[in-house]
């Protein structure tokens, strides 16, 4: 067996690793090995869905020895006004050229693709099969965060028969299916992945009415006005912050930190009359929450167990109160559907509490 000496390995080639090598490049002379079951460098950026884009300002993203914004405001869009937000091929270039560029002609980082970490001092190559032992002063585990997005993971519920389920990453290529394209789209989830594919489709010219919207809760979300950097938005970013501040300072309790947060409109959330209970951190703009809050069938009964042609099954217990009609826990869809399946993403590091119940309904 091969054997590798290090002083640091890192495994992933994701932004934490990067820019933790950065840093060791930059604050020490220790020689670093990179190891990633990826083919490059980016991590979830390299399956992430094809109309992906950064939540916030590109300012704020990225390593430190390597600036990925350009300072351009975006003078359209849903973005308008704001400092642009780079795409995910934008950051999957920008990953592979600080690779290319900054950590390989270092001479100190030796980068290992597609080589998965499987403990006691082994990588073991992906496509080849064969295992290396490493010696290393340090081990810096960098997926410590767990990102993962749809198009890498499995539901969590059931799929019966021909029930169409697909991940937001194939809805760029239904172009190549001209005489399949769906009727109606079912999504599931109220994360920023759902709120992406739902403002995607509205752009992309699909009417609000063959959009089904699953939302097993509402999601409170920071305002992307509040969140850009450099001095012309002194006002907006430092005023933001102290609002957010004063809400901590003067609030008793979760609901009311809220509301004084969208008081100064410092969070925003689509559905003015349902309490949000989840905070992952996502990002929005107001044009964005406007257009997202034009979808009018929002299906508010919990979780889905199971998805049957035409038809969605919610998870016992988690179905809406007696007085719902019996269909909204099983509603009927119109066929055929395409659902769309943003199960389970995160963004940020998950912030939850126990608050007001929010309104569960379906609205028709
Ligand atoms: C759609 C989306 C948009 C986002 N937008 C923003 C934003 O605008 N601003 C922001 O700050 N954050 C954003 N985030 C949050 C994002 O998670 C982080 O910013 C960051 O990209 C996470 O990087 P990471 O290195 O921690 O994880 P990852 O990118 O997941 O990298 C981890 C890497 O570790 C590798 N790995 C795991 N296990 C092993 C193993 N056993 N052996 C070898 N390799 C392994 C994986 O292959 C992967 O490449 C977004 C997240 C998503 C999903």
């Amino acid at each position: 067996m091969e054997r590798l000496d290090t002083n640091y390995l890192i495994i992933g080639s994701g932004c934490s690793g990067l820019a933790f090598a950065d840093t060791l490049l930059d604050q020490t002379d220790a020689d670093i090995i990179i190891a990633d079951r990826h083919a490059k460098p980016g991590g979830h950026w390299n399956d992430a869905y094809g109309f992906v884009r950064l939540h916030q300002p590109s300012a704020f993203y990225g390593v430190n020895s390597l600036e990925l914004s350009d300072g351009t405001v975006d003078q359209i869009g849903l973005n308008q006004g704001m400092l642009h937000l780079a795409s995910g091929a934008q950051v999957s270039a920008y990953f592979e050229t600080f690779m290319e560029r900054h950590l390989l002609p270092s001479g100190r980082v030796r980068y290992l693709p597609l080589t998965e970490w499987v403990g006691d001092g082994r990588l073991r190559s992906i496509l080849g099969g064969e295992e290396r032992e490493v010696a290393y002063r340090k081990l810096v585990d960098s997926t410590y965060y767990g990102t993962t997005v749809p198009s890498t993971h499995r539901p969590k519920f059931e799929v019966v028969g021909d029930a169409r389920l697909v991940p937001p990453n194939v809805l760029p290529a239904l172009w190549k299916e001209r005489d399949d394209v769906p009727s109606a789209f079912v999504i599931l989830g109220a994360g920023k992945t759902g709120m992406d594919t739902v403002a995607w489709l509205l752009q992309a010219g699909v009417m609000q009415q063959a959009i089904h919207w699953v939302r097993p809760r509402d999601a409170w979300l920071l305002n992307r006005a509040k969140l850009q950097p450099g001095l012309a938005n002194f006002e907006d970013s430092i005023g933001g912050q102290l609002a957010l501040m004063t809400a901590w300072a003067e609030a008793s309790d979760v609901d009311e930190l809220f509301e004084k947060l969208e008081a100064a409109n410092y969070v925003l959330r689509i559905d003015r009359h349902t309490r949000p209970t989840m905070f992952h951190y996502a990002t929005s703009s107001r044009a964005e929450v406007d257009l997202l809050a034009t979808v009018e069938t929002v299906i508010r009964d919990g979780h889905v167990k199971r998805i049957e042609p035409g038809r969605l099954v919610f998870e016992a217990g988690e179905r809406g109160s007696p007085q719902m009609p019996c269909s909204s826990t099983a509603p009927r869809l119109p066929s055929p559907a395409i659902r769309l399946c943003p199960y389970g993403s995160t963004t940020g590091s998950p912030c939850r509490w126990s608050g007001s119940r929010s309104r569960r309904s379906v609205r028709r």
